[in-house]
């Protein structure tokens, strides 16, 4: 099994056989060495730079039904909210004097926020922060939107597939919603000129190894500059409260597989896994991660952005989450990079 991790490392891919089995295998010494690797990769490329993403969450109102999601619209004991403009300014202020560069704003697809209300937000705050990444969050919108959004300043653009498989997708997801306009907004976006990031859930209700496959292919024909993956964790609101979560071990595995096929990626070490492991963000640091993503919402609306259960880091002021990832970062051998963070050597796709 070690040979298949060497021949991933040297060449950067794989068969599906091997890929297959480098997923599925419980030998420690291919683990171990994808781990090792995975490090060597990160550090060739960005040192022990870990770059700080401040997540401020919008909106919980949203119109889609995504069937894992807690902020689903059928989920009726959902505590809805939005951020006002203010709120979301002060949330860049208070995340500036933290040192952070890249504001991400995240949402439901909250139809109040049509392009009249965002993009005045976009264009102030690319005018207050110059030297600030701009990245958003905001599910699938028009291609007019996504160039207008652009145009006022946003420069990122994070919109997990999700599943590449349309088999999973639409177990995973209500009938009016289509894989292909996913990754139509996906291709959109990479050809407005954003930095993309695609990605997906592991361990997923039904996900196979062959759906994990089609995401590493899909991955490879978008060629994201950004991917983000974390584990499944089930919410108690919605049909699939009952479900098994994703495992530390195979996210683990899959973000050293990705750090290798995609040696130059920007790839958080998620608060999802940071849920189901208390030292799961320093073991995915450990293992190819060079973001994590400190929330910045105001701590009044936090418990109500309520993706999955027990999600951490609701109760802390910003600042603290600051520190205590700082420490998180410094504990696991890297350093924090309070600069923009961009993806590396981005020649024109
Ligand atoms: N509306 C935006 C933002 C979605 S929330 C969009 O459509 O892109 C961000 C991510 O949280 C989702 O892409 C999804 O992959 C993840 N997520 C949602 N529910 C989850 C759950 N139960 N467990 C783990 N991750 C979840």
């Amino acid at each position: 099994m070690t040979e298949i991790v060497a021949k991933l490392y040297d060449t950067g891919s794989l068969s599906d056989e091997e890929l297959k089995r480098l997923i599925e295998t419980d030998d420690k010494a291919a683990a171990e060495l994808l781990k090792k690797y995975a490090d060597e990769t990160r550090r060739k490329y960005y040192g022990t730079k870990v770059f700080l993403r401040g997540l401020i969450e919008i909106s919980s109102y949203c119109r889609n039904d995504c069937i894992y999601c807690g902020i689903r619209r059928s989920n009726k004991d959902a505590d809805r909210y939005r951020l006002s403009r203010e709120d979301i300014f002060a949330c860049c202020e208070n995340g500036y004097e933290l040192g952070f560069r890249t504001f991400v704003m995240q949402g439901g697809e909250d139809m109040y926020f049509s392009d009249e209300i965002i993009i005045p937000i976009i264009s102030e705050i690319r005018e207050k922060y110059p030297d600030c990444a701009i990245t958003l969050s905001l599910g699938e919108r028009s291609y007019e939107s996504y160039k207008r959004m652009k145009e006022a300043g946003a420069d990122r653009y994070l919109l997990r597939h999700e599943a590449a498989s349309e088999e999973l997708y639409r177990k995973l997801h209500p009938a009016e919603m289509s894989l292909k306009n996913r990754k139509e907004c996906l291709f959109a976006l990479r050809e407005l000129g954003y930095q993309v990031g695609a990605g997906f859930m592991v361990g997923a209700p039904y996900q196979t190894t062959d759906h994990i496959i089609a995401d590493l292919r899909f991955l490879q024909e978008l060629r994201p500059q950004m991917i983000g993956i974390g584990p499944f964790v089930p919410h108690h609101s919605t049909p699939f409260a009952d479900e098994k979560g994703g495992t530390l071990e195979l996210t683990l595995r899959l973000l050293g597989i990705l750090r290798l096929m995609f040696p130059k990626v920007l790839l958080p070490a998620t608060t999802a896994l940071g849920t189901i492991a208390p030292n799961g963000r320093e073991l995915g640091l450990m293992t190819g991660c060079n973001v994590v993503m400190p929330n910045l919402s105001p701590v009044r609306v936090r418990k109500k952005y309520d993706l999955y259960d027990n999600k951490i880091c609701t109760g802390e002021e910003a600042a603290e989450c600051r520190g205590c990832l700082q420490r998180r970062i410094e504990s696991a051998g890297y350093t924090v990079a309070n600069e923009r963070g961009d993806y590396i050597n981005d020649n024109p796709i």
